[in-house]
This record gives structure tokens, sequence and C-alpha cells, in this order.
């Protein structure tokens, strides 16, 4: 269930922002579901800021997946399958394979090719249920 979130901040003692390692932690603030800042662990908190604290955890926020085939399934012969589905059949499975990837921590995916049929918006999978 999807529910309206409010800003919400992360400290943890270690975190790697995709560019270096923050070997001294970082507080990730997060509004309305989307990652909006990475800041130093000190960093003051906004009022209404619910804070949760991990002081054993590391942050890897915003993972970057660079190469997925979100057309395919995962099952056996799913590359396969593709001919045989509709477009309201295929766009299904490439809005799960996004929730998916964002369950695991992944926001930017790389998707390569597989299907002739555009893909959904990946922001979507953000807020489908
Ligand atoms: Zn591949």
């Amino acid at each position: 269930m999807w529910y309206a979130i409010a800003m919400l901040a992360i400290r943890a003692a270690r975190a790697f922002d995709g560019q270096e390692l923050r070997p001294d932690g970082a507080v990730v603030f997060v509004d309305d579901g989307r990652i909006v800042g990475v800041e130093a662990p000190g960093a003051a908190l906004p009022d209404g800021v619910e804070l949760i604290d991990v002081p054993n955890g590391t942050l890897l926020p915003g993972l970057v997946n660079a190469h997925v085939h979100l057309c395919g399934d995962s099952d056996n012969g799913a590359l396969e399958r593709l001919p045989e589905l509709s477009a309201d059949q295929l766009h299904a499975v490439i809005e799960t394979a996004l929730a998916r990837q964002l369950a695991s921590g992944v926001t930017t995916v790389h998707d390569r090719p597989s299907s002739p049929l555009v893909l959904p918006s990946p922001r979507s999978a953000g807020t489908a249920g």
C-alpha cells in the first residue's frame, strides 16, 4: 500500500553517494519518496522531518543498474514469449520489473532494448502499488 510520505531523513555511520565513500556517514533526505539531498551527518534537520538513525548502517542512495532487460520477467523463456504478449501484458511486465528494481534500491536503469514498444515512464514505478 502506498501513502503520502512526508520528508524523511536517514542517517548512517557510512555512505557511498555514487562518487565517493563518506566514511563519516551522511544524512539522506527523502521527500515524497524521492531522494532530494545527501548531506553531512551533522546537517540540520528541518522542522517536521522524521529521522531514522542507523548508527551501524551504510547508505547507498540511488543505485544505478546499467544493464537491465525490463521486458524479461526472469522466468525461463521470458524473451522467447515476448512476441506472444499484448502491449498491456508487456507494460505490466515492465512495470513489475521497475518496481522490483526500486524495491532493491535501484532508482536509475539503463534498459537494453528488447522490445519495439515504448516503455512506460520509469518514474511511474515509484508511485505504483
Ligand atoms: Zn543483456
